[in-house]
């Protein structure tokens, strides 16, 4: 016997309305959640601290590793003094906050972070709908749109990420008159795509029924994008998520306009283009189970600690 106290891990899926922590075995099996709401730092962080202090003391356990997959925009550089400090952000309050500082002086575990999107295609690798391939992109279309690439080699463009949000796109015909709400390029995907740009122009778009032509606009951009990942990065699955890409009958309409851009070539099929581009499977949890396999991956060998 020994009297060493075991060592549990923990992950939090930092959003901006949720913070939702997760303590965890090594071998990453939740034991424990909780989901604290978006306010101050200091009150959103405190409650999360309070959580993993709790939890970890009523079990004897010792935190080995905490794993955050944060909105951003953040810095993921751990070579960077700023590692794990939000940017300017319009969350009130929030830019130029030091996560990782604050739950490594808090929890003095080692942290690693990274964006909410790796930490989603974390997820989506280890349990999800990139389990076992080789190249997958995760691309979320929300207030913005971001993009992460993982392949054989580990994610693409670190220590910062893709910005495929920001490619310049072809107009759709029907979509002449906006300028695009991207305020350092107006019109790139983003400008033209996301959610904030869905808005502008046509209010809410859970209010938008599934047959209106708005969403054969979108789908048209959205598959300009995949395009531009399989041209570039040929990723095996591209995993479509993001707040409007709930919209029903998006993802068909993404595949039919892909195959139409693509035009023949490469040479895929109407079933390689639908196994290519999914949604991903683990919906609201993706992130949560991303921040606790960032945490496992990093266990031993912490690429940060204060
Ligand atoms: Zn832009």
């Amino acid at each position: 016997m020994t009297s060493e106290k075991p060592i549990l891990i923990g992950g939090i899926d930092a959003g901006g309305t949720m913070f939702k922590c997760a303590l965890a075995e090594p071998g990453g099996r939740l034991i424990e959640t909780v989901r604290v709401p978006t306010t101050t730092p200091a009150d959103t962080i405190a409650a999360c601290l309070d959580f993993f202090r709790w939890e970890l003391d009523s079990r004897s356990a010792k935190l080995g590793i905490l794993g955050i997959a944060s909105f951003g925009p953040i810095n993921v550089d751990p070579a960077s003094p700023d590692y794990g400090t939000l940017g300017e952000t319009p969350k009130p309050g929030w830019s130029g906050t030091r996560l990782s500082g604050r739950f490594f002086s808090g929890l003095g575990a080692p942290i690693v972070l990274d964006t909410d999107v790796n930490g989603a295609l974390a997820g989506e690798i280890e349990l999800g709908a990139a389990k076992g391939v080789r190249t997958a992109a995760y691309v979320t279309i929300g207030t913005g749109i971001g993009a992460g690439v993982h392949g054989p080699g580990g994610y693409l463009a670190r220590p910062a990420h893709p910005e495929i949000g920001h490619i310049r796109v072809q107009r759709h015909p029907d979509d002449t008159a906006f300028a695009g709400t991207c305020r350092f390029h107006r019109d790139c995907l983003e400008g033209l795509a996301s959610g904030t740009s869905l808005i502008a122009r046509y209010g809410d778009p859970a209010e938008l029924a599934s047959d209106d032509p708005v969403w054969d606009v979108e789908a048209f951009y959205i598959a300009q994008a995949c395009a531009a990942l399989v041209l570039t990065t040929r990723p095996d699955r591209i995993l479509l998520g993001g707040g409007v890409m709930q919209a029903a009958g998006l993802v068909p309409k993404v595949r039919a306009a892909f195959a139409r851009l693509m035009n023949g070539y490469l040479g895929l099929s109407d079933a390689d283009i639908e196994n290519l581009i999914q949604r991903p499977a683990l919906g609201d949890n993706a992130g949560l189970i991303g921040a606790v396999t960032l945490a496992r991956q990093n266990l031993k060998e912490p690429a940060w600690s204060g």
